[in-house]
């Protein structure tokens, strides 16, 4: 799957009204959408999918935020996607984004910071089919 990021719009994003804004910048930056869907995260799914991070003194409340409301999760494609998309959303905390990020734009703070962008070609592949059945990503 190189080539290939995995997406979340979070939920504070969504609560926002910025589903739309931020699906527009990411096409206008020529991702393509391999597969999207509104969804909302059960509270193992989202313990499961930040596990690298449980040890992390944020962990329990990044999970109550992520679970809080529906998000939109997403299969992006374009050359250099991974590296590409996170230029794209700009710093974790989005006090320190770059000017034109999606953090920048849309983020509140570090924890509620508007997307999540895969880190490596492996997360990647494995984010997408933790939301998504192959039959699923076009
Ligand atoms: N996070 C947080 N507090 C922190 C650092 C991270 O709540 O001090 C949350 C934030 O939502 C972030 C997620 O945990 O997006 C994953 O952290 P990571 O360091 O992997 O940042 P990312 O790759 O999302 O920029």
């Amino acid at each position: 799957m190189a080539n290939i990021t995995f997406t979340m719009i979070k939920p504070d994003a969504v609560a926002k009204g910025h589903i739309g804004d931020i699906l527009k910048d990411i096409t206008d930056a020529g991702f393509k959408i391999k597969a999207a869907k509104m969804t909302q995260l059960a509270k193992q799914d989202a313990e499961a999918f930040y596990a690298i991070h449980a040890e992390r003194p944020f962990f329990k409340d990044l999970v109550e935020f992520m679970t809080s409301g529906p998000i939109v999760a997403a299969v992006l494609e374009k050359d250099n996607a991974v590296a590409d998309f996170r230029t794209l959303i700009g710093a974790t905390n989005p006090a320190e984004a770059a000017e034109g990020t999606i953090r920048a734009k849309y983020a509140e703070s570090i924890d509620a910071n508007a997307v999540h962008g895969s880190d490596s070609d492996e997360n990647a592949a494995i984010e997408a089919a933790f939301h998504f059945a192959a039959k699923e990503i076009f």
